[in-house]
């Protein structure tokens, strides 16, 4: 923390110098003037003497107007050196242009050299990089802060939810205790679920989670997770048809079991009673791929776009079965183990989750 405010402290510093810095006589506007009509000047004389040397190779050249040589000449030299110039103008909008784009796309970590030899670049530049340490700045409290709020919240709501386990198991409950009690403990457990996962969330988002690699089977894990979520897709009679290759893995054992467990729970929670899902896991050039095929109601098209938004739930019939996060999670784990996930809708209705993850943890 002590060395971002560091950071901070020391682009203010250099945009507040660079702007009280007089930018002088040769400023941005006057060097290409400047540079423009030297260059029509240059081009001129040049084209001049080229129109010359044409004549003396094909005398017949001669019979064009000396201002039209001149004039054709002159212009086909300026557009190809204002092309080569321009470079040095529109080089640095361009860089600009890119780590707005990057930032756009949620990458805080961006600067721009202030090494510039134009005086305005350096401005420009310095001022972005104190507005990325801001914002930086600002990110870092938000999350340290719903990381500490989580965490306080982790205790009570462990302690709730074992006394209202303790009192389910309490014969003297008359029926509409039984029924509030149940209640207490649905909530508490969504409640749990979600801090939990906010706090997975912030870990991850944070880089401050240490995920160990192990070697093991990946259609083992699945399988897992598929056995641990029974209870849901047995309430609700789904046929799960699984065609999982024996594939041996080496990464985050106790992060990816997350993305299948959000994956498959979201295909059985959005699945119809009497629904199909079919898993299949299989092995494609350098990468692993997992595919979960439900036969749900399907992506709205908002729902596309904002799948891996965090708190975005699309569908808000099973608003209570969830809170928008597991996608977001995902998305994230699977950035860290080198992978990525998309969700499309299917020609014949329902929704198709495919999960790749890259064997050298690079997309190629
Ligand atoms: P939630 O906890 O609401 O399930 P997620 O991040 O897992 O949160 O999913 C975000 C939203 O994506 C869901 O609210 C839903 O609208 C949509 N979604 C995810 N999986 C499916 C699916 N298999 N079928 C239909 N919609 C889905």
């Amino acid at each position: 923390m002590k060395n971002k405010e560091q950071k901070s402290f020391k682009s203010r510093e250099l945009f507040d110098k660079l702007r009280a810095t007089k930018v002088g006589w040769f400023n941005l506007k006057t060097r290409l003037t400047m540079l423009v009509l030297a260059e029509v000047l240059v081009f001129i004389l040049i084209a001049f003497g080229l129109s010359r040397l044409i004549v003396m190779v094909f005398p017949s050249f001669s019979k064009v107007p000396l201002f039209a040589q001149i004039a054709v000449l002159s212009l086909i030299a300026i557009g190809v050196a204002t092309r080569l110039f321009s470079r040095l103008f529109f080089d640095p909008i361009k860089k600009l242009r890119e780590a707005m784009q990057r930032v756009a796309d949620g990458d805080l970590t961006v600067r721009l050299d202030t090494d510039s030899s134009s005086k305005e670049i350096q401005e420009v530049n310095a001022g972005f990089n104190l507005m990325m340490e801001e914002l930086n700045a600002t990110e870092i409290l938000q999350t340290d802060f719903v990381s500490n709020v989580s965490h306080e919240f982790k205790t009570p709501i462990n302690a709730i939810e074992g006394y209202t386990t303790l009192l389910q198991s309490c014969d003297s409950l008359s029926c509409e205790e039984q029924e509030y009690v149940e209640k207490i403990l649905f909530n508490t457990k969504r409640l749990s679920t979600l801090v939990g996962n906010i706090l997975l969330l912030s870990k991850i988002e944070n880089q401050s989670i240490s995920s160990p690699k192990t070697t093991f089977r990946l259609d083992e894990q699945i399988r897992q997770s598929v056995v641990a979520l029974e209870p849901s897709w047995g309430n609700k009679d789904i046929e799960f048809e699984a065609d999982l290759e024996d594939i041996e893995y080496t990464g985050s054992e106790s992060l990816l079991h997350h993305v299948w467990d959000n994956v498959i729970g979201n295909a059985i929670k959005f699945s119809p009673k009497g629904g199909e899902i079919s898993i299949r896991l299989y092995r494609e050039k350098e990468s692993i791929v997992f595919i979960a095929e439900d036969s749900g109601p399907g992506l709205s098209e908002k729902s596309e776009k904002h799948l891996f938004d965090k708190f975005y739930q699309g569908d808000t019939s099973h608003k209570s079965e969830g809170n928008g996060l597991g996608l977001a999670l995902v998305k994230r784990i699977l950035a860290i183990c080198g992978g990525d996930i998309c969700g499309e809708n299917r020609p014949e209705g329902g929704c198709r989750f495919t999960v790749k993850l890259y064997e050298n943890g690079r997309k190629n």
